[in-house]
């Protein structure tokens, strides 16, 4: 292969074999603007030298032929004694990882071809200069010398006096002292030969790719581990010539809000490495124009040039060496979630993108920041401690540790914030009347984090450190702070970070908008175009989970085209477990029934409240699925109670108690729930069916889907499907009857079930937690983030869908369902239903629709769109 490219070779479309840096000067060079000369060793060289401990034949004499061509055509030799061509040796990967790899400038300076600079350039100073920096950069990332040594020495040289103070005679005394510090940390003499000095420096960048602060950056930010860096070696210019050069660095657009203009700083008589050290104060960019004319003029042509060439926001860094400018890089800038999107309209109304491209140059990630309210300010003085961010937002309130308290105050109006060890079915109505919740315990897919998503409700989960006391109302911090009930605290559920007192907060307009006000706001605008036309492109539909009228009227809102997934089991809590202990404690067929038959009426009303919710839209309706024990007191507690009451126990509470006994299991996830507890107790889901007959007989729905929980042989779904249909004929009523795919059994054998299934939706929280034998209840907080450091997996499969293990089996599910019964409908309703990388997944293997949680369908709606582009 070709291990290195030109320059006038590249183009911007090579990032994967020049990186990001050397396809873009490549461009640039292209487009005829002015870049130094030079070449760039590609990321194969790199992944050959990592994987095999050395460099791949052949690159020596291609990097010596291109050196000799840039030696031609700058008429200078690297290092030449009398008239010196000086190169940069720059790293530059694929995705741009900001500090985290090497750069060395100057090479080709020694004792020799300093003088013959300084002859050259007639400035002394400037020589000594450049070569104390190329020993201080070569030091430090060549040869792993501590850098601070290198700053320490200089600064007791400057004394009280600036950089620029000092004098040539200084520097070169500086150089003495840095070859000193390289002999003695290094036990090496700093390297004369010019040629050395570039071999090594390559080395050092290419091994820079595996440093530890690389490997660390590139697992937060998700860029993949084997893809390696280029190393670009460019001609150099030099900034620090006097007050006629310097260097600087620019912005197309401000990459905060998006407006035009000219943004950026410029330092006088500098090399690129003091703007970003911060040695001297930088001024504005504009100030350029009053310095050097010409130079501040050619730069806004260029920008305007490499804004219309990469049709979007780029940053440049550039260096003006004696009233000359020469571009020394640019790249598609980083930007806010805000000016992403308003850039992105900007540019389609400058005729630059059409409204696909648009669409795509905005991430559901950004939709999601823009939809959450944030603390106006940071607050680290006041923070408590730091947990997992399991539900964006930022809430403020006064802490209350049960679900009573937190109804009692918020009815009289007061903001609270619920803390709890950990939340279980039985904290619903706290929840729904908190501002926002916090936990000790539990993970991401904990019952606090899913419930509260689910909501839209901020909170924060597994904050490990606190000792929350739940009897007395109040938790305390590991540096002995005591928060009691009434205190205000504040949460943020974007970092997970917990304060005490009030931070204050701002709300978002993006919010206000899908809630159908419509604020007058030119982000508001752009949001509402990019979304139109998302929604006209995607393949995908978008539904949501919901279980009340509230919800699906939020969902409808917010744009869903249906239900997903109601859980009926969330309908049986509250005063309605009276209910339900009755029909588990039911003896006889008479008592059994008696419970189901008071339980009806109450789940009719459910879903004819759903059904009038979404007026005539599809609504997957999923019969009770968690086990009953979940229903029932709590062990302990109840024994104590039937203890502490001895003979005088209420018969009620003993038979309870038996139950709870008799229910109790050691895995319940793995028990008596789904269709399994729909099979043991005759009458349960017959009196959920017959509910949803009426209902939808009542509001003429007819689009009714009824969903069976935890399936994994056909057999059980053709037991449960005769019954239901037979209900759905006595009563005249229309209905899809289907299954969800959540056990790895279900999606192996998807092409028996789906004789017996109208429709499939995947259930990804149970089928990644049963296929890879991890609990969603308790794994995140006990190992995941090991896993992560170990780069096990690089995000959660909670979170993302693990497209090699549970993708697989929902590909298999999908191909095979669908062979055995052309246009099966498929969906999913997983927590991954509303995950930007988990959306396209589901475009990829062609389900219909996607369910998620009414918050995350505006996210839904435009990663389905990017996915159909
Ligand atoms: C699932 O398992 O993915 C699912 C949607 O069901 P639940 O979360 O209620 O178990
Ligand atoms: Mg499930």
């Amino acid at each position: 292969p070709k291990y290195v490219y030109d320059f006038t070779e590249g183009n911007k479309d090579l990032k994967d074999l020049l990186g990001g840096k050397g396809a873009n000067l490549a461009e640039m060079t292209n487009l005829g603007l002015p870049v130094p000369p030079g070449f760039t060793i590609t990321t194969e060289a790199c992944r050959h030298y990592l994987g095999h401990g050395g460099m791949p034949d052949g690159l020596a004499g291609e990097v010596a032929a291109h050196l000799t061509d840039l030696e031609t055509r700058m008429r200078k030799r690297l290092g030449d004694s009398d008239d010196p061509l000086l190169v940069s040796v720059r790293s530059g990967a694929k995705f741009s990882m900001p500090g985290m790899m090497e750069t060395v400038l100057n090479i080709g300076l020694n004792d020799e071809s300093v003088l013959g600079l300084a002859k050259q350039s007639g400035n002394e100073r400037f020589a000594w200069d450049s070569y104390r920096r190329l020993i201080q950069m070569f030091g430090k990332t060549v040869l792993d010398i501590d850098g601070d040594l290198f700053e320490n020495a200089i600064d007791e040289l400057k004394g009280d006096r600036e950089d620029t103070d000092l004098e040539a005679a200084d520097l070169q005394r500086l150089v003495e002292t840095y070859k000193g510090i390289v002999r003695d940390k290094s036990g090496r003499e700093f390297p004369a030969d010019p040629r050395e000095q570039m071999d090594l420096a390559i080395s050092a960048v290419f091994d820079s790719w595996n440093a530890p602060r690389a490997v660390l950056y590139r697992r937060q930010e998700r860029i993949p581990s084997g893809l390696g860096t280029a190393v670009n070696i460019v001609a150099m210019v030099f900034g620090n010539l006097g007050a006629d050069s310097g260097t600087g660095v620019a912005f197309t657009r401000d990459p905060g809000s998006g407006q035009q203009g000219v943004y950026g700083d410029y330092l006088q008589n500098a090399q690129g490495e003091d703007v970003v050290a911060g040695i001297r104060n930088t001024v504005p960019l504009q100030e350029l124009e009053g310095i050097d004319t010409a130079s501040y003029r050619e730069l806004l042509e260029i920008m305007a040039t490499l804004e219309g060439h990469y049709r979007d926001l780029c940053d440049i860094e550039f260096t003006v060496e004696r009233g000359k400018l020469w571009m020394l890089q640019t790249r598609v800038g980083k930007r806010t979630a805000e000016a992403a999107f308003r850039i992105a309209i900007q540019l389609v109304d400058e005729g630059l993108i059409d409204m696909d491209e648009a669409v795509t140059r905005v991430t559901g990630d950004q939709l999601a920041q823009l939809m959450f309210p944030r603390f106006a300010t940071q607050e680290d003085d006041r923070r408590l401690t730091t947990g997992m961010n399991a539900s964006p937002g930022a809430a403020v309130g006064r802490a209350v540790f049960t679900s009573a308290r937190a109804v009692e105050l918020a009815g009289r109006g007061e903001d609270v914030i619920l803390v709890r060890r950990e939340t279980n079915p039985d904290d619903l109505s706290g929840m729904i009347a908190a501002r926002g919740v916090l936990t000790s315990r539990g993970g991401k897919t904990s019952h606090a984090a899913v419930v509260a998503r689910g909501m839209g409700k901020t909170c924060v989960c597994g904050a490990e450190e606190l000792e929350v006391d739940v009897a007395a109302r109040r938790f305390t911090t590991p540096d002995g702070t005591v928060v009691e009930e009434g205190d205000v605290i504040s949460i943020d559920g974007g970092d997970g970070a917990v304060y005490l007192g009030e931070v204050p907060v701002v709300a978002s307009p993006v919010v206000e908008y899908f809630e159908g006000r419509r604020p007058d706001d030119e982000l508001v605008a752009a949001v509402d175009r990019i979304m139109a036309h998302a929604d006209s492109v995607r393949a995908l539909g978008v539904r949501a989970n919901a279980d009340t009228p509230e919800d699906a009227a939020r969902a409808r809102r917010f744009g869903a085209q249906g239900i997903g997934l109601c859980r009926t089991e969330h309908m049986f809590l509250g005063d309605r477990r009276r209910l339900v202990e009755d029909l588990i404690l039911a003896v006889t067929p008479e008592e059994r029934q008696a419970a189901l038959d008071a339980l009806e009426p109450l789940q009719t009303a459910d879903f004819t409240g759903l059904f009038e919710a979404m007026d005539g839209l599809p609504v997957t309706i999923r019969l009770i699925d968690p086990p009953l024990h979940e229903f029932l007191p709590d062990i302990t507690e109840l024994s104590v109670r039937v203890a502490l009451a001895g003979d005088e126990a209420q018969d009620k509470d003993r038979r309870l108690l038996e139950a709870v006994k008799r229910l109790h299991e050691q895995n319940p996830m793995l028990g008596l729930r789904g269709v399994r507890l729909g099979l043991t107790i005759p009458g349960l889901f017959a009196m959920q069916v017959r509910a949803i007959a009426t209902a939808a007989k009542r509001t003429g729905a007819r689009h009714a889907e009824i969903m069976i929980p935890l399936v994994g042989a056909v057999q059980e779904l053709e037991i449960v499907r005769e019954e239901a249909q037979a209900i759905l004929a006595e009563t005249g009523v229309d209905a899809l009857i289907g299954t969800m795919i959540e056990v790895p059994r279900a999606a192996l054998t998807a092409g028996q079930i789906a004789e017996a299934a109208q429709f499939f939706s995947f259930g990804t929280n149970d089928l990644t937690q049963m296929s890879w034998g991890f609990s969603r209840d308790d794994v995140e907080s006990a190992f995941f983030g090991r896993y992560l450091d170990l780069g096990i997996f690089g995000v959660s499969p909670f979170e993302t869908i693990d497209r090699d293990g549970v993708g697989r089996l929902m590909r298999i599910a999908a191909e095979e369902g669908r062979r055995t019964r052309p246009g099966l409908k498929l969906g999913i309703c997983g927590e991954h239903g509303g995950d930007p990388d988990s959306v396209h997944f589901c475009h990829e293997i062609g389900l219909d629709y996607v369910s998620c949680s009414p918050f995350r369908v505006p996210v839904a709606r435009l990663e389905a769109g990017r996915a159909a582009l």
